[in-house]
């Protein structure tokens, strides 16, 4: 089955198939035949209350030898759940995003640019700065679609809450730019997902990178659906959001940017969350919560300048659970973004994943 594989492709699908069969992986039959129960069935017995989703072509996407954003990140992410998943969760191999799906939040020229600079060889996305390589569609569309995969799992109760395990990262793609090591918006297309297959009428994205996910908030700017919370560093790339960009029309309000200081940390952003995420919450009323979980706003990361821990990170994990448990059926879905210092993204990882996984 692993035969004629890159041997780091290889490497990898032969540990995802051992965590598969060290766990209890009952197949996502119902998204698997397009058959898609209502969204209202929630977690019942026999359905995990985690699930790490990650496919090996996030491997393929090859950013240079001297780059952060490198394969590297997900065999740590890998190992540190490998080490920690424990009988909490159980990890499950998705299926790429359909061309359909790409469109719900890109533009056709936009899909198709990506597709043909990739086959021609380019070496960066010539709409941003975003390295390119002959894996990077593959990568591009496994990264999507763990995310839609894992949005059927846990809207059809097969989860509670999930995991995604991607690169490369999606919060800076708009729909019609890459750019910031960003090819696809995986996020905003599993809340579109969320909300075409499933009926759901209202998504909360939680955005913790230390960088602003202007994609995210460009794709939802006049959208009305999606509650978009953001906490980045003020200053820094991507140099969008301010606290005046809160959308406009039927979104105006949807969209909240908090940005603080290089050296901020636990005391301002978990305030932040207290003090304007969960009242936000309490009036938006999401269906669904999904998480953009960058852990570039970790302490020693070399592309940020927070100072959140690894409690921290638990902390507002639980603080993202509490609203899903008042308003989502405990529905959050985690989607990695950023994360460069490979040691504690390994630890903020494992410590986020162990509380979606103790969650009741
Ligand atoms: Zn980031």
């Amino acid at each position: 089955m692993v035969a004629g594989l890159l041997p780091e492709r290889r490497i990898f699908l032969q540990q995802a198939i051992a965590l598969i069969a060290a766990g209890s992986f009952p197949p996502i039959a119902a998204a698997q035949s397009g058959v898609l129960p209502s969204f209202r069935h929630l977690p019942g017995k026999g359905a995990a209350a985690n699930r790490v989703f990650l496919h090996p072509d996030c491997l393929l996407h090859l950013a240079g030898a001297d780059h952060p954003e490198r394969p590297a990140r997900l065999h740590a992410v890998h190992a540190a759940l490998a080490d920690g998943l424990g009988g909490s969760g159980t990890v499950t191999l998705p299926r790429p995003a359909t061309l359909d799906e790409l469109l719900s939040c890109h533009s056709r020229d936009y899909v198709d640019l990506v597709r043909k600079e990739i086959r021609d060889g380019a070496q960066t996305l010539s709409t941003g700065d975003t390295r390119l390589s002959s894996g990077s569609w593959a990568a591009a569309l496994a990264a999507a679609g763990t995310v839609t995969t894992a949005v059927d799992a846990v809207l059809t109760g097969n989860s509670r809450t999930a995991f995604c395990a991607v690169r490369p990262p999606g919060h800076h793609a708009s729909r019609d730019k890459g750019m910031g090591f960003c090819i696809f918006n995986n996020i905003a297309l599993g809340a579109r997902h969320a909300q075409r297959k499933h009926g759901i009428a209202r998504v909360l994205i939680v955005d913790w990178d230390v960088h602003h996910g202007n994609g995210t908030q460009d794709i939802f700017w006049k959208d009305g659906s999606v509650l978009f919370f953001d906490i980045h560093q003020e200053n820094w790339y991507p140099h969008t959001g301010a606290a005046s960009e809160q959308g406009e029309g039927k979104a105006l309000g949807l969209i909240i940017n908090r940005s603080f200081a290089k050296g901020a940390g636990r005391s301002e952003i978990l305030g932040a969350f207290r003090d304007t995420l969960i009242p936000a919450a309490e009036r938006f009323r999401p269906e669904l919560v999904m998480i953009s979980a960058g852990f570039d706003s970790r302490t020693g990361d070399p592309l940020g300048g927070f100072a959140l821990s690894d409690a921290d990170y638990a902390e507002l994990t639980d603080l993202v659970l509490g609203i899903a448990d008042r308003h989502a059926g405990g529905r959050v879905i985690s989607v990695l973004e950023g994360g460069y210092n490979l040691a504690g993204l390994a630890s903020a990882v494992a410590v986020h994943v162990g509380r979606l996984a103790a969650a009741r």
